[in-house]
C-alpha cells in the first residue's frame, strides 16, 4: 500500500471503492454535539451497536414475558443449547474447530479456568512467561495463579521486555528467553496482539518454541480476536480466551469466549473446576452425582447460559460471518496503513508512532506517543468529536476498524489531530 494523495477527495474514493462500505450502516454511529456522526477509532475498547441488537434483546424479553421458564425449550431461540448457537460462526473468527470454541463467563475468569487446566507447575517447571506491560488484569491473573500454587511472582514470573531503546519484541528475543529458561517454563501466555502497543505477537512461531520446551502456550486474544485472523487449531494453540465487547461488538461486559484445542477434550486426566453445564448434555438432567464431562469445550463451561448478555452476539457474528475475516483483514491493512500515510504527513516531532511499522507485526490499532504529554491533546481531539482512547503515561490509542470506519473518517481524524499538533 503506498500512499501519495492527501486529499479528502481521495479518502471518498477509496470508501467508494471499498467492498465492505455497507457494513458501516449495520451499525449505530454515536453522534458528535453537532450532529455529525462521531470519529469513534475505539472498537478496541468497546465496539459500536450492530442495528440488530435490539430486536434480538426484545425477542427474548419477549420470550420471557410469554413462555417464562418454558423459554428454555420454546423461546424462537431455545435457551437452553443457546451457547451453541454462536460455535460454527466464533470458530471461524478464531480459526478453530466447532467443539474447541465455547461462549461463557467473562475474559479474566476463563483466563483462570484456563490457568487450572494448563497451569500445572512442578517444583522444577513453575515458571509463567508473558509480556511486560500486559494487561492489568492477565498480570494479576497469573501472578495470583502463581501465589495459589505457592510460588513467588517476582522469581516465577518472567516478564518479556523490548531491548533499550525499542518500543515492541523481536520475535527471536522472545525465543531466547523461552530457550534460556527451557526447563523451567511450565506455561507461556501472552496477548495476541498487546494492547499497549498494537504489537501483533507470532504466535505459530511461540506456539512452536513453546512446545519445543515442554511449556502448555495459551493466548488472550481480547484484542486479536475479530481483529486478525488467528488460526489457534492450525497453530496448535492449547488454549485460548477473549472478550466480545472490543471487536466483536457485543455490548458492554458481554460473554466471553474461550478455546481449548481438540487434542485435550475428552480427556479424563486434566483437573478442571466443573459446573453442572460442563456435563455431558445427554445425561446433564438425570441430576447424578457424578461429572460426566462433555466431549468438548463445553467441558469448560460452569453455569447456564446468561442469554442477555449473549444475544447481541449473533448480532455482531452474524456480520462477521458475511463480511469474512480474511476480507476484513485485506480492508484493516489498507485502512491502518493509509492512517499511517496521513500521520505520517504531519509536520512535527510531538508525535511518533510506536506500533510496529511492519504490517504483518499489527493488527488494525496504531499506538501514537505524544511527546511532553498531558492530556491537553487528547482532550482537545475529543472536543472536535473524536473518540479514541488515552493510555498513560502518554499514549493515544486508535483503531480503524475495518467493519464500520471509513476512509473519510480517517481522513478526518487525522486534519483534527493535525491541527493542534
Ligand atoms: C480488555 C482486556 C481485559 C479485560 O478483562 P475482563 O475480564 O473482560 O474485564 C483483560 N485482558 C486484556 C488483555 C484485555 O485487553
Amino acid at each position: 500500500m503506498n500512499y501519495t494523495d492527501t486529499t479528502e477527495a481521495f479518502a471518498q474514493l477509496l470508501d467508494q471503492n471499498d467492498p465492505l462500505r455497507s457494513y458501516r450502516e449495520q451499525f449505530h454511529i454515536p453522534k458528535h454535539s453537532d450532529g455529525s456522526d462521531i470519529l469513534y477509532f475505539c472498537g478496541n475498547s468497546l465496539g459500536l451497536q450492530p442495528k440488530a441488537v435490539e430486536a434480538l434483546m426484545l425477542q427474548e424479553l419477549n420470550d420471557w414475558k410469554e413462555f417464562g421458564v418454558e423459554g428454555h425449550f420454546h423461546a424462537k431461540r431455545p435457551w437452553m443449547p443457546y451457547h451453541e448457537f454462536f460455535s460454527e460462526k466464533l470458530a471461524k473468527v478464531v480459526g478453530a474447530l466447532p467443539e474447541e470454541v465455547v461462549v461463557m463467563n467473562t475474559l479474566t475468569t476463563n483466563l483462570h479456568l484456563m490457568m487450572v487446566s494448563f497451569y500445572r507447575p512442578s517444583e522444577k517447571r513453575y515458571k509463567i512467561v508473558i509480556e511486560g506491560g500486559a494487561f492489568p488484569s492477565d498480570k494479576y491473573a497469573v501472578d495470583s495463579q502463581l501465589r495459589y500454587h505457592g510460588f513467588d511472582p517476582a522469581e516465577g514470573l518472567i516478564q518479556l521486555r523490548p531491548r533499550m531503546g525499542e518500543d515492541t519484541l523481536r520475535t527471536e528475543d522472545i525465543e531466547a528467553v523461552i530457550r534460556k529458561y527451557a526447563d523451567s517454563i511450565a506455561l507461556i501466555m501472552l496477548g495476541g496482539v498487546n494492547y499497549y502497543t498494537g504489537q501483533l505477537f507470532d504466535m505459530k512461531r511461540i506456539t512452536e518454541v513453546g512446545h519445543d520446551i515442554g511449556a502448555v502456550v495459551g493466548f488472550d486474544l481480547a484484542h486479536a480476536a475479530g481483529n486478525y485472523p488467528v488460526k489457534l487449531h492450525d497453530w496448535n494453540v492449547d488454549f485460548a480466551v477473549w472478550c466480545h465487547y472490543k471487536y466483536l461488538n457485543s455490548g458492554p461486559g458481554s460473554i466471553a469466549g474461550a478455546f481449548v484445542h481438540k487434542k485435550h477434550l475428552g480427556k479424563t486426566n486434566i483437573p478442571r473446576f466443573e459446573g453442572w453445564w460442563g456435563h455431558d448434555k445427554n445425561t446433564r438432567f438425570k441430576m447424578q452425582g457424578q461429572f460426566v464431562p462433555s466431549s468438548t469445550a463445553e467441558a469448560w463451561q460452569l453455569s447456564n447460559a446468561p442469554v442477555f448478555s449473549m444475544a447481541p452476539l449473533l448480532a455482531s457474528l452474524e456480520l462477521f460471518d458475511a463480511a469474512g475475516m480474511d476480507n476484513l483483514r485485506e480492508k484493516s491493512l489498507k485502512l491502518t496503513a493509509y492512517m499511517e500515510f496521513l500521520l505520517g504527513q504531519i509536520k512535527t516531532d510531538r508525535i511518533r508512532i510506536i506500533t510496529p511499522k511492519n504490517p504483518n507485526d499489527r493488527g488494525c490499532q496504531l499506538s501514537i506517543q505524544v511527546r511532553n504529554a498531558d492530556k491537553t491533546l487528547f482532550n482537545a481531539i475529543t472536543e472536535k468529536g473524536v473518540i479514541a482512547d488515552w493510555r498513560e503515561p502518554d499514549v493515544i490509542r486508535v483503531a480503524p476498524v475495518p467493519l464500520y470506519n471509513s476512509y473519510s473518517d480517517v481522513w478526518k481524524f487525522v486534519e483534527i489531530l493535525k491541527s493542534f499538533c
